[in-house]
């Protein structure tokens, strides 16, 4: 992809914007991009550096998301919304064309890192409260301020503002910044260090498949690690990557969001709006409590990834309601006219409480109140799902875990959970 067209590649020590910000070290990259911590001269702070591959419908894409950036930065000028903020953008001309850049507030590990970190346990449910508490500040910001889906929330685009790891911030750990290109970098822009990452992590995985295989055959010689400690790590975070988002009044795909976290009226097309981005939330939650992803469908004999899917969600959250399993441009390849699916007929009922005691060994009252939050947001017909609003008044995000594990309310004021049942009320109709 390092070609005409592709992806700018980057050495350590490179400039960009005149001078301005130096290139230190690759943080990441994506479909569209790559991303770097620079250092902006200027202000003397570390930035991201988002460089986008060149190419019309690239730089097409990375106008729309600054844009929407700046539409975000515009309307939250303390930014205290918990969603990225742009500090700058420019073009950078080189060998492979003119790249669109945008500069970002520079933040740490996303919870995708973070949940892998926590070796897939799932997180103490205060840690989740605090992570579910930004989300929905930004959700509500973008929703009802902006009018933007972001249409692509998922653990991996929600970043914590500090890094898990000290030594890794360039704050924290005093990091000298790099202000010129070493001498002799052989690599021509693919950085050693990324080579020896790719080698490490396919040797994890291979190791990781040996484990599995043993597990399937009996469990000898694999000993679960424990969860790491969280304590101390400040999980503040924020909301990014808008390369996908919209204006709710002007869609712009048919098909949105990743797989595991997409809303049954996108795989339907029955039209979508910002509940879709409600229900990936709920998906996201329920993997920062669990360390597990809420539906991993998989197509099968007979039956696509939609269809199980389908099935998947109507297994733990009841059978859809016929009007909304037929209402979309694509029920018919999926339910027949009495709203059951046509290729998977026999479900295996379930409910998430149930699901939460028996396989993740939660407690019977953190089960219940967790799945209290996250039940209506899980609504098949997205005009009952509650907005981001109204989940941040729910009383299980002003609830804190005793040491006894008993579940107390922090206010003992009545009227917040009256307030809530009036309002599931009405929203069950
Ligand atoms: P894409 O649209 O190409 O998926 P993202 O905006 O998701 O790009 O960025 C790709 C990766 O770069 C992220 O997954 C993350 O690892 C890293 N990254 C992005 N923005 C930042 C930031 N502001 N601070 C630190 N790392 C970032
Ligand atoms: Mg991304």
């Amino acid at each position: 992809s390092y070609r005409k067209g592709g992806y700018h590649a980057v050495r350590v020590g490179d400039s960009f914007a005149a001078g301005r910000y130096i290139a230190q070290q690759k943080l990441g990259w994506g479909q569209f991009s790559t991303v770097w911590l620079a250092y902006d001269t200027q202000s003397s702070k570390y930035v991201a550096l988002k460089i986008q591959k060149s190419a019309p419908q690239f730089a097409q894409a990375a106008l729309h998301e600054i844009e929407i950036l700046c539409a975000i930065a515009d309307g939250d000028p303390s930014n205290e919304k918990s969603v990225v903020r742009l500090v700058d953008h420019f073009k950078h001309v080189g060998p492979n064309g003119q790249h669109l850049c945008m500069v970002l507030e520079f933040l740490g590990d996303s919870l995708l890192r973070l949940i892998k970190y926590n070796r897939y346990k799932g997180l103490q449910l205060d840690k989740v409260r605090e992570i579910c508490k930004c989300i929905l500040t930004a959700l509500d910001y973008l929703h009802e301020k902006l009018g933007i889906i972001h249409t692509d929330l998922k653990p991996e685009n929600i970043l914590l503002c500090n890094t898990i790891n000290p030594s890794k911030d360039p704050i924290r750990s005093g990091m000298t910044p790099i202000l010129e290109r070493p001498e002799g970098n052989p690599n021509g822009g693919v950085s050693m260090s990324s080579i020896e990452k790719k080698l490490k992590q396919r040797a994890r995985r291979a190791i990781a498949r040996i484990s599995e295989r043993r597990a399937s055959m009996g469990g000898v010689g694999v000993v679960p690690k424990p969860a790491r400690c969280l304590d101390g790590i400040d999980l503040r975070c924020k909301v990014v990557d808008f390369g996908n988002a919209c204006w709710a009044d002007r869609p712009i795909a048919e098909e949105i969001q990743t797989r595991q976290y997409r809303a049954p009226e996108v795989i339907l097309q029955s039209g979508y709006s910002f509940a879709a981005d409600m229900w990936s939330f709920a998906c996201t939650a329920f993997e920062l409590a669990t360390g597990e992803m809420m539906f991993a469908p998989k197509n099968g004999q007979g039956f696509s990834e939609d269809e199980d899917h389908l099935a998947l969600m109507m297994e733990l959250l009841g059978k859809m309601p016929r009007k909304v399993a037929t209402g979309g441009a694509r029920s018919k390849d999926y339910f027949d006219r009495y709203g059951d699916l046509k290729r998977i007929r026999r479900l295996k009922y379930g409910s998430l409480d149930r699901l939460l005691v028996d396989k993740y060994k939660f407690s019977d009252a953190d089960a219940r109140e967790f799945a209290g939050f996250l039940r209506p947001i899980f609504d098949f017909e997205p005009e009952k799902r509650p907005t981001a609003k109204q989940c941040l008044q729910h009383p299980w995000l002003n609830t804190v875990n005793q040491a006894h594990g008993e579940l107390k309310s922090e206010s003992s004021d009545e009227k917040v959970n009256v307030g809530m049942n009036n309002l599931q009320i009405k929203l069950r109709k």
